[in-house]
């Protein structure tokens, strides 16, 4: 074999194409039900979206992009995310226009340079919605309830909500000055990464894989001492929301995200592992007031979140929530020579059209083989084609559930079918 697949993507078949599309039915018929409609845009964009949309000091813009020169010398990107690329068509397409509010969704593959490991990928799918335009904690807490609807509907377990806020620009720039000072005189002790964002992100260390656990990080200055008081009431009103829609969450003052443009509320729906640096974030959002604005679009603001799709479906595994899906045939058609099974091609197409999932061996000729396809694909009820029945204008049926067989005139077939079919 000559070729393999780039490093850090994958192949989906079988079981594993099942699971990927049962989610994307589950998680958008749910947004549905809220309102979403669906959105499609490139999978590649103009550099400058991305590194406006998604901050220039932030990990994904600094290292993980996949960028490139076209051969008009201009640059592009595939899309590390689905936020700043939204909220260009959005600007681009004017939707805020005969309407306050915006409620899109989108499913589809992001690409990021990571180092691949379990649920790390360099392609991988997310799904996620973007609500623009209204600015009111009920919106907050009515976004973070789709998303525990999905979590609910897949039958996901051990999973908590965690959920701060980091307030406006302003106090998180105040924020920013207060850590920068606390963590500069200990900062060797940290991990490269960490002190490359002393300067450029200091809000970052606080969710640093490998250093979230130093008892450094845990006395850090908190977000709660720099926010206004109106940042407070709103996040109040946020958690007393949840608490009406029985919604469980954990207030979790480190957690700040990775994007930049966040504002106020920030979550994260996580997997709890024994360990707590094993937690597996399976969706992330907040609020951003500013990015659109920063696009050169109108003072509208946004929420939204992501899932990852990859991590999603490793979850079905290990908690053993994928439904039953079969690929099971309603009806296998035997015909016994060459015409016979052309007639049966035809009434195939007939009844598949009617909605009936129908196989034939396209090989053979005799009964056995046949026979043994009609077994595998566990078939509901077997159609016989022979000479005789070529000659009488009819089909013998069997009947797979009952163990019966008759012998029925052609005309007869969808008539049959639908009364046996309970
Ligand atoms: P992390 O801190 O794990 O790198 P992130 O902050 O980069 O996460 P987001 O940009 O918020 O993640 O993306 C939302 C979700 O998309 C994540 O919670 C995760 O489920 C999924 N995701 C992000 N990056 C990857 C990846 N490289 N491979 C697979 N899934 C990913
Ligand atoms: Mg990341």
């Amino acid at each position: 074999m000559n070729y393999q697949k780039v490093k850090g993507t994958q192949d989906f078949f079988n079981q594993q194409v099942l699971k990927y599309r049962y989610l994307e039915e589950v998680m958008t018929s749910l947004v549905k039900k809220f309102g979403y409609r669906e959105i499609i845009t490139p999978i590649f964009e103009n550099t400058e979206v991305f590194v406006r949309g998604v901050g220039d000091e932030t990990d994904i813009v600094k290292k993980e992009m996949y960028t490139f020169k076209d051969k008009g010398n201009r640059f592009v990107t595939l899309r590390p995310e689905g936020t700043a690329a939204v909220v260009r068509s959005f600007l681009e397409n004017k939707m805020y226009v005969n309407t306050n509010l915006t409620k899109l969704y989108y499913f589809g593959p992001m690409f990021r340079y990571e180092r691949p490991q379990a649920g790390r990928f360099r392609q991988f799918s997310q799904f996620g919605i973007e609500a623009f335009g209204d600015s009111s904690p009920l919106l907050d807490a009515d976004v973070i309830n789709s998303a525990f609807q999905i979590i609910k509907k897949l039958g996901i377990s051990n999973i908590v909500l965690k959920i701060n806020t980091i307030g406006d620009f302003a106090s998180r720039q105040n924020y920013a000055k207060a850590l920068k000072e606390y963590f500069r005189p200990q900062i060797q002790s940290f991990c490269e990464d960490c002190q490359s964002r002393l300067d450029r992100n200091p809000l970052r260390i606080l969710d640093c894989k490998v250093d979230q656990n130093q008892p450094l990080v845990r006395q850090a200055p908190q977000i709660n001492d720099y926010l206004t008081d109106e940042a407070k009431t709103y996040f109040s009103q946020v958690l007393g929301i949840l608490d009406v829609l029985q919604i469980p969450y954990e207030v979790t003052p480190t957690l700040v995200r990775g994007l930049d443009y966040y504002t106020d509320t920030v979550f994260e729906f996580v997997i709890k592992s024994t360990d707590e640096t094993n937690n597996l974030t399976l969706c992330g959002g907040g609020k951003y007031s500013d990015l659109i604005k920063s696009f050169g679009g109108p003072d509208l603001p946004g929420i939204g979140y992501a899932f990852g799709i990859e991590r999603l479906m490793t979850i079905l595994d290990e908690q053993d929530l994928m439904p039953d899906f079969s690929q099971n045939a309603d009806v296998v058609i035997i015909g016994l020579d060459q015409i016979a099974k052309t007639v049966s091609l035809e009434l195939a197409t007939h009844l598949r059209l009617a909605g009936y999932v129908v196989e034939i061996d396209y090989r053979n000729t005799s009964m056995k083989p046949q026979f043994r396809l009609a077994e595998t694909k566990n078939a509901r009820f077997i159609i016989i084609i022979g000479e005789e029945e070529l000659q009488n204008n009819t089909y013998t049926i069997k009947n797979t559930i009952l163990k019966t067989q008759v012998s029925i005139a052609q005309s007869d077939i969808f008539k049959y079918l639908k009364e046996n079919q309970k």
